[in-house]
């Protein structure tokens, strides 16, 4: 299984419109992060979770051509505003298949209503099929994903577990009864937007917490806010089996 980070950024990407936090001005092409976005493949397989507003130049940037489905992780906007973009591949392959939360569906039949049309839909319009989850595991073809639910400030968000590999973002509180779906997992990808606590995320200090709980062999960190500082800075700061994941960055599973 191969992960690509589309993008590691937090809502606002770094660098911030207009901002002059040394971060965002930072040469370093590891601080320049997009919207949160992973493509995970295996066998002929290609999955996105998630796709936010960077969702058509993620797709250019890896060469990503065809896709199997989209993950929804929750319905907000640095999460689902490129969902117009998936214009290309509906040209290309049909209808795509999308899993979300039926609240998340909902937000995106709200957004996006034109998509879900059936009568007198613009022919250059996409069109999607939707399938409904629940906090429990659903087949991707030949592979279980399940489910992880957290909290994000009073709205559910899933993570989902691939196998040995699980990717949690916009996580704030994560039951105990979730976290036991993690066990044994080898690698997790898991938010951490800056050193500051936050409503609806967790800090670094929560986000190692959380991995020291899970103890994955391997941990990458995303949903990155300038506010946590340069990457080759904290990435010195993280226990040995963490590390900061950045856009492009790949790992096989
Ligand atoms: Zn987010």
């Amino acid at each position: 299984m191969k992960i690509t980070f589309l993008g590691t950024g937090t809502s606002q990407g770094i660098p911030v419109i207009g901002s002059n936090h040394p971060v965002c001005l930072s040469k370093d092409k590891k601080d320049k992060r997009l919207r949160v976005s992973i493509l995970v493949e295996w066998d002929n397989y290609s999955y996105v979770v998630d796709c936010g507003p960077d969702f058509r130049y993620q797709m250019l940037r890896s060469g990503c051509s065809r896709i199997d489905g989209i993950l929804f992780t929750h319905e907000h906007s640095d999460h689902v505003l490129g969902f117009d973009d998936i214009r290309p591949f509906y040209f290309k392959q049909g209808e795509i298949p999308i899993y979300a939360h039926k609240r998340v569906l909902k937000a995106l039949k709200k957004r996006f209503d034109y998509v879900f049309k059936i009568e007198n839909k613009y022919p250059g319009a996409p069109s999607v099929i939707t399938n409904k989850i629940k906090n429990k595991p659903f087949q991707l073809n030949n592979l279980e994903v399940i489910p992880v639910k957290g909290d994000h400030d009073g709205i559910q968000v899933f993570g989902f577990r691939f196998k040995d590999f699980a990717y949690l973002t916009d996580m704030k509180t994560v039951k105990e009864k979730e976290v036991k779906k993690l066990e044994g997992v080898k690698v997790l990808v898991v938010n951490a937007l800056r050193i500051e606590p936050h409503r609806s995320h967790f800090n670094l200090e929560e986000a190692l917490h959380f991995i020291k709980k899970v103890k994955p062999e391997t941990a990458y960190l995303t949903h990155i806010s300038h506010l946590l500082g340069f990457h080759e800075d904290v990435e010195k700061t993280l226990p040995e089996n963490v590390f900061l994941a950045y856009d492009n960055l790949q790992i096989t599973i």
